[in-house]
C-alpha cells in the first residue's frame, strides 16, 4: 500500500552552504509566492528546502560502528501476514541459507578473491547473518508500531516533533549504504504515540533496499494513515556512499527529501516552523 508514494519529494543535492537557515527560509517564502503566481503543483513547494546545508556536527552524533553486527542479531523474521508492502516475490521462493551463502561466495569470486582463503572462510555466513539485521525491515510491519496511541494526552494538539533520528539504509540501485537523520513532526488529533515508535518506524523502512525519496514518503504515509494527524512533515537528510565511493565520487554531499501533508502542505508558516524547530538547537 505504501510502496508507491503518490507524490514525489523534491530531491536536492547540495554542498555545504553558509547561512543555510536564512537562505532556506527566504527560498521557502520565495517559492511559495512563485507557486501561487504560476499555479504550479502544490507538491513542488517542497523544493524550497534546496538551500539546507550538510550539518557535519550532527552527522558526528550518529552512533559509531554502524556496520558492527552484534552477536545477537536475529534471523530474518518470518513475514507478517499484514506486511502487504513486502513484494510477493520475497514471501515466496525465498532461497535457503545455504543458497544465500553460496551466492556470497560467488560474489567474492566475482570481486577477484578466493572464498576458501582463511580470512574469507566464514564471511558468507557472517554476511547472511548481517542481512538479518540490515534488511530486517522486510519482516516488520510499521502499522503495528503505531497502534498504541496515548489518548490521555488527547487534549494536546500542538506540534509533536522528533528530530535527529539516525538511520542506516541501503540504496536499491547498488546495495551501498546511505545514512543520515530523519525528522518527523505532526499535529495530533486522536492522541500521540510513544516517541521511540517513530524512530522504529524509520528503522523499519530504512532496513530495506530503498531510495531516500520512497523512504520519506513511506514514513509520512504510515503515520498519516494510522494517526490521522492534522498535518505531518517529514524531512530526511542523508549521505549516499554510492555517490561518495563510486561515480562522481563527491564526499560530504547531503541529499534532502521532504514530505509535507495536511496542515504543512500549503502553509509556508507551518513549513518554516518545522524547519526552525529542526535546525535550532538551544
Ligand atoms: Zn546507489
Amino acid at each position: 500500500m505504501y510502496a508507491k508514494p503518490d507524490s514525489n519529494p523534491m530531491t536536492t543535492r547540495i554542498a555545504r552552504a553558509e547561512d543555510a537557515m536564512d537562505a532556506a527560509l527566504k527560498s521557502l517564502s520565495y517559492r511559495l509566492t512563485e507557486t501561487e503566481d504560476s499555479g504550479m503543483e502544490p507538491t513542488r513547494q517542497t523544493g524550497a528546502l534546496g538551500a539546507m546545508r550538510n550539518d557535519n556536527a550532527r552527522a558526528a552524533e550518529l552512533p559509531a560502528g554502524a556496520d558492527a553486527v552484534p552477536e545477537t542479531v536475529p534471523e530474518i523474521a518470518p513475514l507478517p501476514a499484514s506486511a502487504q508492502r513486502v513484494p510477493e516475490a520475497i514471501a515466496t521462493g525465498r532461497p535457503s541459507r545455504e543458497e544465500a551463502e553460496a551466492a556470497v561466495r560467488t560474489l567474492l569470486r566475482w570481486a577477484g578473491d578466493d572464498p576458501n582463503r582463511e580470512g574469507l572462510r566464514d564471511t558468507p555466513a557472517r554476511v547472511v547473518k548481517a542481512y538479518g539485521q540490515i534488511y530486517g525491515g522486510y519482516g516488520q510491519d510499521a502499522d503495528v508500531l503505531l497502534e498504541r496511541v496515548f489518548e490521555e494526552v488527547e487534549g494536546y494538539s500542538d506540534i509533536v516533533l522528533v528530530r535527529d533520528i539516525p538511520f542506516y539504509s541501503h540504496c536499491e540501485h547498488h546495495m551501498v549504504p546511505f545514512m543520515g537523520l530523519a525528522h518527523i513532526a505532526y499535529y495530533p488529533t486522536k492522541g500521540v504515540v510513544g516517541l521511540s515508535k517513530l524512530a522504529r518506524v524509520v528503522d523499519t523502512f530504512a532496513r530495506r533496499l530503498q531510495t531516500q525519496e520512497t523512504m520519506t514518503a513511506q514514513i509520512a504515509d504510515v503515520i498519516e494513515s494510522i494517526l490521522k494527524p492534522r498535518g505531518i512533515a517529514v524531512m530526511v537528510e542523508a549521505e549516499h556512499l554510492c555517490m561518495a565511493m563510486r561515480g562522481v565520487q563527491k564526499a560530504g554531499v547531503s541529499t534532502i527529501t521532504t514530505q509535507f501533508r495536511g496542515a504543512f502542505r500549503n502553509d509556508a508558516n507551518e513549513q518554516v516552523r518545522f524547519l526552525t524547530l529542526v535546525r535550532n538547537k538551544s
